[in-house]
């Protein structure tokens, strides 16, 4: 059960082609994993294709607008929802279709950067200041304490995790900005994977991170 979900501007931006790369591939692996901001999405590029349809070759009637999501609110539960399989297990076919597409393989495995609590493979990512990460932390372990000088966003594929703001399961989405000072803490269990992406560096705040944040760039 998905709890945490993507805002409707969030949305709205991916359905109009307005995110960077980055954005738009954690936010369609979460469309992958939640039938509820699916539904939203082709909600919304209904809309935006009808107000095509309406404007070509002339000006938006006065009151099409009214009109349109008149029809669009009376067409939502007809929708169709395409089904996808959920993710199991860390092997590469059990993740969603649009992250498994961008990983980097070595001989069709997945290849882990550096082992210890928090493991990481970075994913290829031409967006400037961004980073496209996916993460594979041990039971009690997760990041120091930190805000953000961009944002953050983290979906989990397996096990889960808990901050200052509650509790994320697979499919669930975190987005952090840089009002969110936070510890997030993966949970006993299966170790947590999660795909993070992150458009400027984060800021440590805890004690030993406002000495040693100058130095890094994580
Ligand atoms: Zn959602």
């Amino acid at each position: 059960m998905i709890s945490h979900h993507l805002d409707q501007t969030m949305l709205l931006d991916y359905a109009s082609g307005g995110m960077s790369h980055s954005l738009s591939l954690i936010t369609a692996t979460h469309l992958a994993l939640c039938p509820a901001c699916r539904r939203d999405v082709e909600a919304l590029e209904a809309v935006g294709g009808a107000m095509l349809d309406e404007t070509v070759g002339g000006e938006v009637r006065g009151n099409a607008f009214e009109d349109l999501m008149a029809r669009i609110e009376a067409g939502a539960g007809q929708v169709s929802v395409p089904q996808t399989a959920q993710p199991t297990g860390v092997e590469i076919d059990h993740l969603p279709r649009p992250l498994r597409d961008h990983i980097p393989l070595h001989n069709g495995k997945l290849r882990w950067g550096r082992q210890g609590p928090i493991e990481t493979i970075f994913l290829p990512c031409d967006d400037p200041g961004h980073r496209v990460r996916l993460l594979r932390i041990a039971p009690g372990k997760g990041a120091p304490q930190h805000s953000h000088r961009g944002l953050e966003l983290t979906l989990v594929l397996q096990g889960s995790f808990h901050d200052e703001t509650g509790q994320f399961g697979p499919g669930d989405i975190e987005v952090a900005d840089p009002d969110l000072d936070h510890r997030p803490i993966a949970d006993e269990g299966v170790p947590c994977l999660c795909l993070a992406v992150t458009t400027a560096p984060l800021r440590l705040t805890g004690p030993l991170g406002r000495l040693i944040d100058p130095f890094l760039t994580i």
